[in-house]
């Protein structure tokens, strides 16, 4: 069938704040971004309806695995590590990481971390990175639960640096984050929606087959241009 998940209602857990992909419309208060017109175009494309719960990335993740949420999307990079346990659907997002500082920071490059601290979001690739390189640079990391919290770590002067993903580092500075990238960004995953390993896969196809025609019909390259400009 051309809609697998016709009929059916599912629960969406989400970030709290990771714009340009979930955010609060600060008029009406609703979740709006690129994830969540996109969940909310392909539930109406497929004929399935939703309930987005704004959790916390790491909140989200923790939820879909005790069962309280069937589905995460959040911005969510698709790793082996993580399909150990969860399915995702296709990517529609590709991604990156980068490293940011306080505009006007001292810290010029990543050898200048030495010795200082750097902010990383809780259960993120972001969080995973940082880990991986702490010892080569000799950085400490901070855990946060949320990207606002750990920005503000940056902009209060206790930790150095932060570490989130590309996009979203670049629409913080251009709406005004005061922070500035250091180095060049790093490779990373696309986004999927993910589901407990086995669970849904009506979900996903359906997720799949409504990607694509909300390819095909110009709304996907719509919805990125409302948030991200022409250069989508
Ligand atoms: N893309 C990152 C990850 O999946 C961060 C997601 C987020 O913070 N919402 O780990």
């Amino acid at each position: 069938t051309d809609k697998p998940a016709q009929g059916k209602h599912y629960v969406i857990g989400t970030d709290t704040t990771f714009a340009p992909f979930e955010m609060r419309d600060p008029k009406t208060g609703e979740m709006v971004g690129i994830d969540m017109d996109l969940i909310r175009a392909i539930a109406k494309d497929q004929g399935f309806t939703i309930d987005i719960k704004s959790l916390g990335f790491d909140a989200a993740v923790q939820a879909l695995k005790a069962g309280q949420v069937d589905a995460v999307m959040a911005g969510m990079s698709i790793t082996d590590e993580r399909k150990k346990t969860l399915d995702f659907t296709d990517g529609y997002f590709e991604s990156g990481l980068q490293v940011a500082v306080a505009e006007g920071s001292s810290i010029a490059s990543l050898d200048d971390l030495k010795g200082k601290k750097v902010a990383v979001k809780n259960g993120t690739a972001g969080a995973d990175y940082a880990k991986s390189i702490s010892g080569q640079y000799g950085f400490t990391t901070t855990s946060f639960s949320d990207t606002s919290n750990m920005i503000n770590d940056v902009k209060v002067g206790n930790s150095a640096a932060f570490i989130d993903d590309y996009p979203v580092v670049l629409y913080g500075i251009q709406q005004g984050s005061g922070m500035q990238v250091v180095g060049d960004k790093v490779k990373g995953n696309s986004y999927g929606v993910a589901v407990n390993k086995g669970q849904h896969p009506e979900l996903v196809q359906a997720f799949n087959i409504g990607l694509n025609n909300l390819k095909a019909s110009g709304q996907y390259q719509t919805i990125n241009e409302t948030y991200l400009g022409s250069t989508a």
